[in-house]
């Protein structure tokens, strides 16, 4: 694996005098075009005129042309809407506006990796992945930081498509926190894995798990919250920030105890056999194949699952906790747009 840290100053410069098309302006869409022309590159966005997030982009002083338009008008159009939609927005309105040479940029492999969007042969095919929300590229690049980026390159027409990646990494500012090549594959297989298993499906219901048990044993909800969602805020900062050391340093040694002595019973075998599963799940296509279904049916299953999720009784007592908090309602730079 190739850690490319040193960049060529030749690659950075390859979006010299090139005009960049942001197609979406959400939670990537907003923070890559933003960042983009602040580093000095020509952005144009696209986004369909009866959407939402058009006024965003107008406040933010763009000029959003359709997306056909803007990608017509670009050497690299990145497709930043939600992965459910760039199929049909590729084949319809992307596709017959790219021209010989041009590159279409995803920040997520699922497309191409899983063949629902294939690109003609004489375009540049290329990845760049910022590890974290739109919202966090966004706060990073202002403070003068980065977030890191995984960068790939599925189709090489013009013999520029890494050198293309890795201008448009260094503009969002990734190269200030760390550049990683990877493939298609790896990145779509680890980040599906990451966020099924750890990031959102495994910490959510372990935190629920967590509450539900105490509940259930006849403890007050409001305590259950402050355990077992509340404080998870403090350990995360103490791993992102230090990792594992960093955390043992700050928590008590009957804490330290009871993590090292218990955490293994709770992830256990079964759970670690799962997780297997799941990413056999993944690398086989079958997830993919049931999310594509999922959504060609208007996606019953999810909305079903979500509404479930939204009505679990830790959502009340935690909406009834945070708003003595006042300081964590503030906005999101995304939630703020609409
Ligand atoms: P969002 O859901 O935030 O995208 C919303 C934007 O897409 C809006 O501007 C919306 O416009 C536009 N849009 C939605 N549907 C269509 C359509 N059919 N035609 C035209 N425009 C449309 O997407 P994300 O930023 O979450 O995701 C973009 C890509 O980034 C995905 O590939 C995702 O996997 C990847 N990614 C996302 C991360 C994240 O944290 N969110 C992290 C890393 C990668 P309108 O206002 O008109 O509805
Ligand atoms: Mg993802
Ligand atoms: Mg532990």
């Amino acid at each position: 694996m190739n850690t490319s840290t040193v960049h060529q100053e030749s690659e950075l410069r390859s979006l010299h005098g090139k005009r960049v098309a942001i197609v979406g302006y959400g939670s990537q869409g907003r923070a890559h075009a933003l960042n983009l022309r602040d580093s000095g590159h020509d952005v144009v966005v696209g986004l369909r005129p009866e959407g939402p997030s058009f006024a965003r982009a107008v406040a933010d002083g763009f000029a959003p042309l359709a997306p056909a338009e803007a990608a017509r008008s670009a050497d690299l159009v990145a497709m930043l809407v939600p992965d459910s939609a760039q199929p049909a927005l590729y084949r319809d309105h992307v596709a017959p506006a790219l021209r010989k040479g041009s590159a279409v940029l995803f920040a997520h492999g699922f497309n191409v990796h899983y063949g629902q969007i294939r690109a003609s042969q004489d375009v540049d095919v290329v990845l760049v992945a910022p590890k974290g929300p739109g919202d966090f590229v966004r706060r990073q690049y202002s403070d003068g930081h980065g977030v890191p980026c995984l960068v790939a390159v599925a189709q090489d027409a013009t013999g520029e498509a890494l050198g293309r990646a890795m201008a448009y990494a260094h503009g969002l500012g990734g190269t200030r926190a760390g550049v990683l090549q990877t493939t298609f594959a790896e990145e779509t297989e680890t980040d599906l894995f990451g966020e099924q298993a750890v990031l959102l499906g495994g910490v959510t219901e372990l935190v629920i798990a967590g509450f539900d048990t105490l509940v259930d044993a006849g403890y007050q909800p409001e305590v259950a919250y402050f355990e077992c969602l509340h404080e998870l805020k403090l350990i995360v900062d103490l791993l992102y920030e230090g990792g594992l050391a960093r955390m043992h340093h700050f928590v008590s040694e009957t804490a330290k105890y009871g993590d090292l002595s218990r955490g293994p019973r709770i992830v256990d075998a079964n759970v670690r056999a799962s997780m297997r599963t799941l990413l056999e799940e993944i690398r086989s296509g079958a997830f993919a194949t049931e999310w594509v279904l999922e959504n060609q049916a208007g996606r019953p299953r999810y909305e079903r699952l979500l509404a479930r999720d939204l009505a679990h009784p830790i959502e009340k007592v935690g909406a009834s906790l945070r708003a003595r908090m006042a300081w964590l309602a503030r906005p999101t730079e995304r939630e703020a747009a609409t």
